[in-house]
């Protein structure tokens, strides 16, 4: 990440956070309590002053306009440094080179111009959310399965900006696993993973550069920065075999588990392997909790394979797209609640709630073993006062 440097910047005012006056001289960036800021107190010259904050304008030229406002000297480069400390502009030019190049596709910028806005809003410095944009160009991640979840949330991270989304399955496209937003019906009779990957590279914003033979090997590519695993099964879902993961554990790898069974949606748990709960802590501690469990799974798992399992398309869909979120977070440098988690809802109230994935010292992944000495569950970003919004002082000449 670049330091912030006032004096090289080309500051702009997140046009990502709505202006409101909370009184005559307090300023209120943003509406919602995660992310609004206020100011105060506030005179109107440096309100107006604020307008000029649009990425057009260096520092001399801004000091200039602050001298033909009357403002008093080093008034200007103290108010932009006061808003860039408080995460509140930007810097139109910062980021490094592949923000450079991503500023040079405009017509990709255009796609993916929400998204930075969005991205903004939990950067701190300027220059961070492009920067993180420009960097996801250059991940790869692998979803493992392309069912109704794994087809949309392939897609999904594609068009998110993801440079290289491989998709693993086997068979043939099934006409129940159609998803609008995912695999597409004239996909049916298509291999699986072959058209989860065509419809991902539709979604993309940009064409990606072409591939050699390397991501064709078969097995656990440790050059995946992610792998999210959105099996078809349902049984897979509610009880992820932990053998599945051992080489990602083995590599290192994190990984997330999303799906749906029976009317239950699932996301998580996000492992970071070594360091949160896995599949195999799942695994030992409901064990723990009720003995029946192995025999349970064991029968779901011999069991008559039914023809068709149950899958709302709109739940589907939004573990699909609960699931992306929480990849996104953790591409961009942050750790998901999914993290030692499982969200889940299910039919037909849906209200969503958390179970916790503990690590589990029975589990050789040495998760349990590493949060004796304490986690180290360090996102990239700062911490923010999410109670109401957080108050900046003294922004007055
Ligand atoms: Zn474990």
């Amino acid at each position: 990440m670049q330091q912030m440097d006032p004096q090289s910047m080309v500051p702009i005012v997140k046009p990502a956070l709505r202006r409101g006056w909370r009184d005559r001289t307090t300023l209120q960036f943003g509406m919602t309590p995660a992310h609004a800021v206020t100011l105060g107190p506030m005179d109107p010259a440096t309100a107006s002053f604020l307008d000029l904050l649009n990425g057009t304008r260096g520092p001399a030229l801004l000091r200039e306009e602050g001298r033909r406002m009357d403002l008093p000297d080093g008034h200007v480069d103290a108010l932009v440094e006061r808003l860039a400390r408080s995460g509140l502009v930007d810097d139109a030019r910062a980021g490094g080179p592949a923000a450079d190049a991503l500023r040079a596709k405009k017509e990709v910028l255009d796609r993916l111009r929400p998204d930075l806005a969005s991205l903004s809003l939990t950067a701190s410095e300027p220059g961070e959310a492009i920067g993180l944009l420009a960097a996801r160009r250059s991940l790869r991640v692998q979803v493992r399965g392309a069912g109704r979840v794994g087809g949309v949330l392939a897609s999904l991270l594609s068009g998110a900006g993801v440079g290289e989304v491989d998709v693993r399955d086997v068979g043939r496209v099934e006409p129940g696993d159609v998803a609008p937003g995912g695999l597409p019906s004239e996909s049916v009779g298509d291999r699986r993973d072959e058209a989860a990957r065509r419809a991902a590279r539709r979604s993309a914003p940009d064409r990606p550069p072409r591939r050699t033979s390397r991501t064709r090997l078969e097995g656990d590519d440790p050059g995946f920065s992610l792998v999210i695993l959105t099996p078809r099964d349902d049984v897979d879902v509610h009880a992820p075999a932990p053998s599945a993961a051992d080489p990602l554990i083995a590599s290192g790898t994190p990984h997330l588990y999303a799906g749906v069974v029976e009317g239950t949606g699932v996301v998580g748990p996000f492992v970071l392997p070594g360091e949160t709960g896995c599949a195999g802590c799942l695994h030992e501690a409901r064990t723990e909790r009720d003995q029946a469990w192995p025999r349970l799974v064991a029968q779901w798992r011999s069991g008559r394979q039914r023809p068709v399992r149950p899958c709302d398309l709109a739940l589907a869909t939004t573990v699909a797209g609960l699931a992306a979120t929480h990849a996104l977070a953790f591409l961009d440098g942050r750790v998901p609640s999914s993290a030692g988690a499982r969200w889940e809802v299910s039919l037909p109230a849906l209200h969503w709630h958390a179970r916790p994935v503990w690590a589990h010292p029975a589990c050789p992944c040495g998760a349990a073993e590493k949060g004796k000495g304490g986690m180290r569950l360090q996102g990239r970003g700062v911490a923010r006062d999410n109670g109401g919004a957080t108050t900046v002082e003294g922004v007055t000449p």
